[in-house]
């Protein structure tokens, strides 16, 4: 009766028809810096190992009691309190689509400074929801005063503090933090922590931030080593986890996917090693990078450095051509002008990413 143009503009929303998807580079052949991805594979032996467990897995089946395994140990791994629940998402990016389900009362109003995790913006846009960007300060801090400002006029239902964020690498003032969770609290705002570099960092949230009732804890499993994998978890009191549950779809981890993550839990000690000498490249990577004319990093604690070039376009295509894909972040927003995103790597990949740059710039 009609033709695929017409239908699409009778049944498929116009306004995702005129959104972008979430950009992914293409990687085939290159050094590959432009996601926050961990560069090292398991040691053979644990790779063996890990490929027995997958073989034994019974792939006929719905995934059942052994998601509550990953869920007990992602709990004790994260030391959960007393009085909260967890919940598991395809990454933390399903978890952001859950949240910004469950919270899409009338009038909905998502917030969060910017630049940070497009997601935060994406999946509120997606649900209808208003979303409200509050820009950070030129050093990429959070802007006490105009966050403040900003919950108090906009009255968010849910606020996401990336921490630390990204982008910018940074791990944002606690006091600020604690007055953002305090305004929050007096209109009734959810607010997520969401602490995907959290392997990196000199701080975390839990347990010092999940006192408060409203505030969640949103973790993955994605730059520990796993981003493969696909597991984001989330924390809260348990009446705000078993709302938030009814959103997740059914059977969304794997039987692949939980038994690799029980199987990195258990060899928990590998990751942290992984973790520990990427946070040694990355000040190596900090100080060289700060030692470069023209070269402006910002202080990271996660497994990339923001570093802001005089010509970013340039300086990553002429990266491109060496064979070093990063990221060009300067059209996120206005703060990250000429700014580029570089994943902490390996020794290696980190001199093969220097030598790249050094010849772009
Ligand atoms: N939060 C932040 C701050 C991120 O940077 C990312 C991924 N880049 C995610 C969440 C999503 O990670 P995943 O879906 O792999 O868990």
């Amino acid at each position: 009766m009609t033709n695929l143009k017409q239908l699409m503009a009778r049944s498929l929303r116009a306004d995702v028809q005129t959104m972008k998807a979430y950009p992914i580079q293409s990687s085939a052949g290159l050094v590959k810096l432009d996601t926050m991805e961990n560069p090292f594979r398991l040691p053979e032996a644990l790779q063996q190992a890990l490929g027995e467990r997958l073989g034994k897995v019974a792939l006929n089946r719905y995934p059942a009691e052994r998601l509550n395994d990953l869920r007990a140990a992602l709990a004790a791994h994260a030391q959960m309190p007393e009085g909260c629940d967890i919940t598991l998402g395809n990454g933390s990016d399903e978890i952001i689509t859950m949240l910004s389900m469950a919270c899409n009362v009338p009038g909905a109003v998502y917030l969060s400074p910017l630049p940070s995790f497009v997601m935060y913006a994406m999946s509120a846009q997606l649900q209808g929801a208003r979303f409200v960007g509050v820009p950070l300060t030129a050093d990429f801090e959070l802007d006490g005063p105009a966050m403040l400002a900003a919950i108090a006029a906009e009255k968010p239902n849910l606020i996401y503090l990336a921490y630390p964020n990204n982008p910018t690498g940074s791990l944002w003032d606690d006091a600020v933090i604690e007055q953002i969770i305090a305004a929050a609290g007096e209109i009734g705002a959810l607010v997520v922590m969401d602490e995907a570099y959290q392997p990196f960092a000199e701080r975390d949230s839990m347990p010092r931030l999940i006192r408060h009732e409203h505030v969640l804890i949103m973790r993955t499993m994605s730059k520990f080593g796993l981003a493969g994998v696909r597991i984001g978890y989330l924390i809260a009191r348990k009446a705000l986890i078993t709302e938030i549950d009814k959103l997740r779809p059914p059977f969304n981890v794997g039987v692949l996917n939980t038994e690799a993550a029980l199987f990195a839990l258990e060899h928990v000690g590998e990751y942290s090693r992984q973790a520990a000498i990427l946070r040694a490249q990355r000040e190596l990577l900090f100080a060289e990078l700060q030692a470069l004319p023209g070269v402006h990093p910002f202080p990271s604690q996660g497994n990339m450095i923001l570093a802001r070039v005089p010509d970013a376009a340039a300086t990553f295509e002429g990266m491109k051509a060496r064979g070093v894909l990063i990221k060009n972040v300067s059209a996120m927003h206005p703060l990250l002008a000429n700014c580029l995103r570089i994943t902490v790597s390996n020794a290696q990949e980190n001199a093969m990413m220097l030598s790249a740059l050094k010849a772009s710039l």
